[in-house]
């Protein structure tokens, strides 16, 4: 995913400024300005780069701030806020209930994927526990009927539909009545699409409206169609009462700016992602741990999903009790080391743990990291049980670390090195600390 690029380019950005000894305008300038490069070329629209650039500078004054204050953590989180803020309108999509009856309409250009996400939004609320059933208004082109015909059926969702009624209204409001009666508890219209955004779409899309008031209109965009995205969810906007985004295509070259540029003209948030063409492709979008994602911030209620995925069940409970106990010895992460060695499916859930596999393993050096992470674990392999179940970094007095030295055939600065990155660690897993795992896997944020 290019998304993947920009969250890189963003991260150099701020690590070349905290690389600087002293951060002044000039510092902090060339940092915004390599930021706003990336965001330019992942598509994001000039004039929401530009606004951006100017709230930064409102909030972090340089000038202002006290010496010894931590600035790259002042600006990375600044930046943090801002793309937080393009991503969330403040203002939530409407949120279907179990056994309140619930109508959404879906609306997009034709190729967006808007027929593929309505079953795969109905069946992510029937894994939910929803009643779904699906109505296809598509009258427009040849075959959306029978598409939406062959997905519901293997997903086992009920469907309506006509091969020979012509007026997407009327069978918007059988289909409407027809799963009333049958207590269906979320009914998901499928309109049609055109190739251009053309009054004929949008004077049938107001139509359909009009005779079905649905609860919420979901806009379906392709994520791969650059700086357009802003025009047309905005033309969107404007003849539908469009209440939430969902960008599709997020698996290919989607450069992922369409998203915030969508968001920014629809104001609305955008609900899922589709990152394939199978029926269970499809992501919740949270904007903070996308965000974090994207700036290798770390992510923990996607680490929390992860590890109920790859995780043998009876691994669990030590594991989470770990992570939310929050004590972080160095035998634990020795055995994190042997995990990150083994790049298994663990391995991948801790590549999610911020710090982790982003500095020690960078890509494109994962053969130098391998190296690093066994020479560290050779040096604590010359460590005593007491040793490495401390806490205590006070523990680790000259005599020790000369006798670990010796022993593991390495130099102090290498033990030193290896302590240091110890406590780097340490310190971010102690964020961790207390954190709750609530009954549905996810964890609160940092
Ligand atoms: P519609 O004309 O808007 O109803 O679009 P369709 O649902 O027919 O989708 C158009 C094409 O995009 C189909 O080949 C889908 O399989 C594909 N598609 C839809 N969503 C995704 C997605 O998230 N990822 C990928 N790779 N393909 C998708």
């Amino acid at each position: 995913m290019v998304l993947a690029q920009l969250g890189g380019s963003i991260s150099r950005a701020l690590q070349q400024m905290s690389n600087a000894t002293v951060i002044d305008e000039k510092v902090l300038g060339e940092c915004l300005n390599e930021i706003s490069r990336a965001l330019l070329q992942s598509d994001v629209q000039f004039k929401m780069v530009r606004d951006m650039q100017a709230n930064i500078r409102k909030i972090v004054n340089l000038e202002a701030l006290a010496a010894g204050t931590n600035k790259r953590r002042i600006i990375q989180q600044a930046v943090f806020n801002e793309l937080c803020n393009m991503l969330d309108p403040g203002k939530p999509a409407f949120i279907p209930k179990k056994g309140k009856p619930s109508v959404v309409m879906f609306v997009g250009l034709q190729g967006s994927g808007k027929t593929t996400t309505c079953t795969k939004y109905a069946y992510y609320h029937q894994r939910k526990g929803f009643k779904p059933s699906l109505v296809c208004a598509d009258t427009f082109r040849a075959g959306a009927f029978d598409q939406l015909k062959q997905n519901a059926t293997k997903a086992k969702i009920p469907f309506y539909g006509s091969y020979m009624e012509s007026d997407p209204v009327k069978i918007a409001v059988e289909g409407l009545e027809r799963f009333r009666k049958e207590n269906s508890d979320l009914i998901i219209i499928d309109t049609s699409g055109r190739h251009k955004q053309e009054a004929a779409l949008f004077e049938e899309m107001r139509q359909v409206a009009e005779a079905t008031k649905p609860d919420l209109v979901i806009f379906v965009m392709d994520g791969s169609i650059g700086q357009a995205a802003f025009d047309q969810a905005q033309a969107f906007k404007q003849s539908a009462a469009v209440g939430a985004v969902i960008v599709t295509k997020m698996d290919g070259h989607a450069k992922g700016g369409g998203a915030l540029s969508a968001v920014a003209a629809t104001k609305s948030p955008v609900i899922f992602i589709g990152t394939g063409e199978h029926i269970d492709e499809f992501e919740v979008f949270d904007v903070k741990p996308f965000v974090k994602r994207l700036l290798g911030m770390g992510d923990l209620s996607g680490l929390m999903d992860k590890i109920q995925d790859v995780m043998p069940a009876d691994q669990h409970p030590e594991l989470l009790q770990k992570l939310t106990e929050g004590t972080f010895t160095l035998r634990l992460l020795y055995e994190q080391f042997q995990n990150l060695l083994k790049m298994g499916p663990i391995g991948q859930v801790f590549s999610m743990l911020p710090g982790f596999s982003s500095e020690l393993m960078p890509k494109g050096h994962e053969k130098e990291g391998q190296a690093k992470i066994k020479r560290y674990m050779t040096i604590m392999d010359s460590m005593t049980n007491a040793e490495l179940d401390s806490t205590n970094p006070k523990l680790m007095t000259e005599s020790r670390i000369v006798r670990i030295a010796r022993g593991s055939g390495r130099q102090i600065r290498d033990v030193m090195d290896m302590l240091e990155e110890y406590k780097r660690l340490a310190k971010m897993w102690s964020k961790m600390k207390g954190l709750k795992m609530p009954k549905n896997g996810k964890m609160s944020d940092l």
